[in-house]
């Protein structure tokens, strides 16, 4: 397996630039997707490091040898466009053996390398049946073998699970994940769905109109959102945007929002344009009967173990996470307080986060 390296990739279509000097690494053996919204330049970064799309500029390295400019064939990566994509007149065995039998590889070696695949997909009882009578799990492994079977030095895949239902999507995610942890293949994934990236992901580099806006970990991309533009894409429901007409000195420790105050993470630069917004997770709103800071229930949404309560407030509307059995009403009147020390703020002009003591210590992103 390798590392990929991507270094000031640029792709343009006439004058359309579809992918902006977009640089970073993906480390060996990592699983890494490629997340943000339809035409954001995830495909054709996806199909520049596999050689299917030739740069305008920049460098692909793969395990430390820049191929930006090889061929497809002369890379040794595996595509994975679709999973469900079989032969349907070939059994089990030959479908897995087949991109063997295209490189002139042994028949005894063919062999030997399909039952081994097969037992890491606990597939090996079925070798000999054919795929048309398998139900849908059994049909993923075989696609999934298929695409492993070459031992490439990384795996790309471009919204694989895409045409799935949520159910079978589910499953796939986790035998995904699980596939990955036992062969350790360098993987980039291509998803606009951020519940994918998050489940699966070592890494995510979030694409907006063709730059990565965010490189990191889930956790430090979900906690610590570098953009507005960010914070609104990733979380379900998304992060709350309290927008407040006001700048923010360096070393500020708390905020005034309709006369109350809200604590924050000590800001650690200053913003001042004279408007800056608070994000706020709905698992970070609270109900306090004392605060000032007041919203009407609009409306719940029971969600079995939480439910999601919105309130009106003067600047729009706030997701809050309730436990399910907490009792509200809508048209009630509640109090609103935030978990201080987990809030995130922006700076409205740049869509830039604000630094606080928050990013202290953050590995990624
Ligand atoms: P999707 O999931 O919809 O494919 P994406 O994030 O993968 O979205 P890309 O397919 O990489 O986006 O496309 C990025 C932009 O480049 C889009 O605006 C698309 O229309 C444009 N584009 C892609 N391929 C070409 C091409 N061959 N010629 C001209 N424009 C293209």
């Amino acid at each position: 397996m390798a590392e990929i390296r991507v270094q000031n990739l640029q792709k343009k279509f006439g004058d359309f630039i579809a992918v902006k000097d977009s640089s970073f690494t993906i480390p060996d053996g990592s699983f890494f997707c490629l997340l943000g919204p339809s035409g954001c330049g995830k495909t054709t970064t996806l199909r520049m490091i596999a050689g299917l799309e030739l740069p305008s500029s920049g460098s692909i390295f793969l395990g430390g040898e820049d191929v930006a400019f090889k061929r497809a064939s002369e890379r040794d990566i595996a595509f994975v466009f679709q999973l469900f994509a079989l032969y349907p007149h070939m059994n089990v065995r030959k479908n897995i053996g087949f991109p063997l039998l295209c490189q002139g590889v042994a028949a005894s070696e063919i062999r030997s390398r399909v039952e081994e695949t097969a037992k890491l997909l606990r597939i090996d009882h079925i070798l000999n049946k054919s795929v048309s009578g398998l139900a849908g799990g059994d049909r993923q492994r075989v696609a999934l073998g298929r695409a492993i079977i070459r031992r490439p030095l990384a795996f790309l895949m471009d919204e694989p699970l895409g045409t799935l239902d949520t159910e079978f999507r589910d499953l796939m995610c986790e035998e995904l994940r699980h596939l990955h942890d036992r062969i350790k293949a360098t993987t980039v994934y291509v998803t606009h769905d951020q519940l994918e990236a998050m489940s699966m992901a070592d890494y995510i580099a979030i694409m907006n109109r063709g730059a990565v806006e965010q490189l990191g970990t889930p956790q430090s991309i979900y906690d610590r959102p570098a953009t507005i533009y960010v914070a609104e894409f990733v979380g379900s429901p998304a992060m709350n945007l309290i927008h407040v007409q006001s700048s923010l000195a360096k070393g500020a420790k708390s905020i005034e929002i309709s006369g109350a105050h809200i604590a924050i993470p000590e800001t650690r630069e200053a913003a001042l344009n004279g408007h800056f917004v608070l994000g706020a997770r709905p698992e970070h709103v609270r109900f306090d009967d004392k605060s000032k800071f007041r919203g009407e229930v609009f409306g719940t949404e029971y969600l079995g173990t939480t439910q999601i309560v919105t309130v009106t407030i003067g600047q729009g509307k706030i997701k809050a996470r309730m436990p399910a059995s907490a009792r509200v009403k809508a048209g009630e009147q509640v109090g609103l307080t935030f978990m201080g020390d987990k809030l995130s703020l922006f700076d409205n002009a740049t869509g830039l986060a604000i630094k606080t003591a928050l990013h202290e210590g953050a590995v990624h992103g």
